[in-house]
Order: C-alpha cells, then sequence, then structure tokens
C-alpha cells in the first residue's frame, strides 16, 4: 500500500498508487520516485498515457539523470561555428520559439546530426540550442544505452522519449549515436543492439509525424558508420570542425579573462595560435589550465609554500607558461583523421 500523495496543484496523484511502488528499493529511492511521477502527474493527478506503461525507475533516472533543467550554456560560450550557429538558429531555435509560424512547408526536421573530431562544442552547441529555445535538454550516451543498460536499452529510451514528450519543448541530445545506429550487417549484428535501434527509429519516427516540439540531436565522431536509415532522419548533417585560429585565441583569452590572468600581448596570442594548429577546443582548454599553472610552479619552485603564498603575488600567465605546457598538452586530432570527415561533410553535410 502506497499512500496518497498531494501534487502541486493539490489533487492526489492517483497514477502513483496504482502503480504501487513496492520496496524493492531503499527508502529514499522511493521518495525521489515518488516525487518525480508526481511532478509529471496532470491537474487531474493522472500520470500522462505515455508514461502510463513505463518504469517509474526508469521515468525517475530520466528525469533526475539525463534531464538537465538548467544546461547553462549560451551562444556566447562557443567560440567560433558561425555556420553551425547560424543553421542552427534557423532550422531549430526559431522553430522551437515559434511554432505557429513554422509550419506546412516551414516545419522544421526534427533530427539533426553534428558530426566532427571529438572535443569542437557540439554538446555545447545542444546545451546552448536548449538554452536559447528555453527547451528542456535530455543528455544521453547512446554507449550507456549499449554498455551500462544491458537488455534495458529499450525500455529506458521509451521512457526518455516519454520524458520528453511531456517536457516540451525539449532537445534529445544523444552522443556518440553512431554506436546505436551503425551500419553494421543484420546477419552479424548481435540481436539486443538490433532492437534498441529498431525501438530508436521507432520513438524518433512518432514524434516525426506528429506536432511535438521535440529535436533530436545525434553527434558522432563517426559520421561514416551511421547507416542510411540513420541519415535519412537526420536531415541537417553538420559538420563542426577543429576552431579556426581567431575562435583559439577566443578560446584563451575569455578563459584567462574569466579568472582575471589574461596579460598577453596580441603577438604573444599570435604565436600560441601558431603553435596550436589542430588543437581542438578541448585540448585548447587543457593547454590553458596547464599553462595557468606555470606561475604557480614557479613559485613553488622558488621555495614559496602553497600554504603561505600570496594570491596578488602570483605573476601573470605568460607566454613562456603556454610554451612548456604545449609540451604536455597534444593535439587529439590527427591529420589523416580530418580528411574522414571533410570526405563524408562533401558526400553528406548540409553545406549552407
Ligand atoms: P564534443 O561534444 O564536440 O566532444 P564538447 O562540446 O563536450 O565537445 O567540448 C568539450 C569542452 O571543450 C567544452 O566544455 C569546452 O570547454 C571546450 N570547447 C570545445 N569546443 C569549444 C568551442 N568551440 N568554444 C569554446 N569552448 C570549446
Amino acid at each position: 500500500f502506497v499512500p496518497p500523495i498531494r501534487n502541486n496543484g493539490g489533487s492526489t496523484c492517483n497514477a502513483i498508487n496504482s502503480r504501487g511502488i513496492t520496496g524493492k528499493n531503499d527508502d529514499s529511492m522511493e521518495d525521489s520516485i515518488k516525487k518525480c511521477l508526481e511532478m509529471l502527474c496532470g491537474p487531474d493527478g493522472e500520470l500522462p498515457e505515455k508514461l502510463r506503461n513505463l518504469e517509474p525507475r526508469l521515468i525517475e533516472h530520466v528525469s533526475n539523470e539525463i534531464m538537465d533543467k538548467d544546461p547553462n550554456v549560451r551562444w556566447d560560450d562557443i567560440a567560433g561555428l558561425d555556420h553551425a550557429k547560424k543553421c542552427v538558429t534557423e532550422m531549430v531555435i526559431w522553430p522551437l520559439l515559434r511554432p505557429d509560424i513554422f509550419r506546412g512547408c516551414r516545419s522544421p526536421g526534427r533530427g539533426l546530426l553534428l558530426f566532427g573530431p571529438p572535443g569542437t562544442g557540439k554538446t555545447m552547441i545542444g546545451k546552448a540550442i536548449a538554452g536559447e529555445a528555453k527547451a528542456t535538454f535530455f543528455y544521453i550516451s547512446a554507449s550507456s544505452l549499449t554498455s551500462k543498460w544491458i537488455g534495458e536499452g529499450e525500455k529506458l529510451v521509451r521512457a526518455l522519449f516519454g520524458v520528453a514528450c511531456c517536457r516540451q519543448p525539449a532537445v534529445i541530445f544523444v552522443d556518440e549515436i553512431d554506436s546505436l545506429l551503425s551500419q553494421r550487417k543484420s546477419d552479424g549484428e548481435h540481436e539486443s543492439s538490433r532492437r534498441l535501434k529498431t525501438q530508436f527509429l521507432i520513438e524518433m519516427e512518432g514524434f516525426d509525424s506528429g506536432n511535438e516540439q521535440i529535436l533530436l540531436i545525434g553527434a558522432t565522431n563517426r559520421p561514416q558508420e551511421l547507416d542510411e536509415a540513420a541519415r535519412r532522419r537526420l536531415t541537417k548533417r553538420l559538420y563542426i570542425p577543429l576552431p579556426s585560429s581567431e575562435a583559439r585565441t577566443w578560446i584563451i583569452r575569455n578563459l584567462l579573462e574569466k579568472d582575471g590572468l589574461f596579460k598577453l600581448s596580441e603577438e604573444e596570442t599570435g604565436v600560441i595560435c601558431k603553435l596550436t594548429e589542430g588543437y581542438s577546443g578541448s585540448d585548447m582548454k587543457n593547454l590553458v589550465k596547464d599553462a595557468s599553472m606555470g606561475p604557480l610552479r614557479e613559485a613553488l619552485q622558488q621555495g614559496v609554500e602553497i600554504t603561505k603564498l600570496n594570491k596578488e603575488d602570483v605573476r601573470p600567465v605568460m607566454l613562456k607558461d603556454f610554451e612548456a605546457a604545449l609540451q604536455e598538452v597534444r593535439p587529439s586530432v590527427s591529420t589523416s583523421e580530418l580528411g574522414i570527415y571533410e570526405e563524408w561533410n562533401k558526400q553528406f553535410g548540409s553545406l549552407s
């Protein structure tokens, strides 16, 4: 027996009682499930239809672990990528903000693919879209569906789309989507991953044909592994390349300025930019982190104790710190990989 619970509107959430959460989980888990279902109940105290046949613990997992209520990334946090920002604004953000205008001929595609080397800002773009479009953001790594949720992936996918449906407008970001929608030979394909893939495509089909305000963003470093069905559903495919020299400068300046540590001259940043050709955004972040340790390391080498170190006495980050950091932080993407992305972009990418 589960005692009646009042939801925010004061009505009893029958759905929770009727589901009869058992004593299998510990108390806090049970509490968390109750709270979460309560939030999803309508004014009539019932769970929306979509969620009724789903397992409460999976709904709880989606709501508390996969849903991100405050993704906290804005366009201005992302260096460069003007082409992607422009396409995404028109294709995704405007339609989410003004569904009444974007109907018929103007109705947007519901699937977007972001592909390119790792650490170039694909996840940041996903979060920024949700932020700019005031949408709920759901993040899931497809490889976790196949590794962590063995045998339960399909159910979790259903719960994910079900909760997203109740939290519209919503952006579902599927990282490493290739591991879910790859073009493996059907006979060599594992039965459970085939079922998971089918379930995923069914869910996508479902909201694609309806009036739902849900956008699916798939991100991948291996676009060449995606099969034709996946490509067809991810109608817009944007290449997210390595940062340009201006974008790399911007990342250095932005990160150091945030901490009041930026004292480099234009000439010095120019030198760093030349030396960081081929670095991803994430490599640049690691480089700045390492360089910013330089002044501290130097002070400690001179015998100053960290506990007695006066913050004001720490010298600014200099070119030599970056030169030392460059020995530690190497680029993570090889030039041969870039050729694959560029080829795929020419063949399948949305170039405008
Ligand atoms: P991806 O999803 O492409 O693998 P992420 O979006 O997770 O990469 O980026 C990882 C980190 O690298 C970010 O948190 C950010 O600090 C940095 N980064 C990557 N690309 C950019 C960019 N274009 N502008 C600013 N920071 C970036």
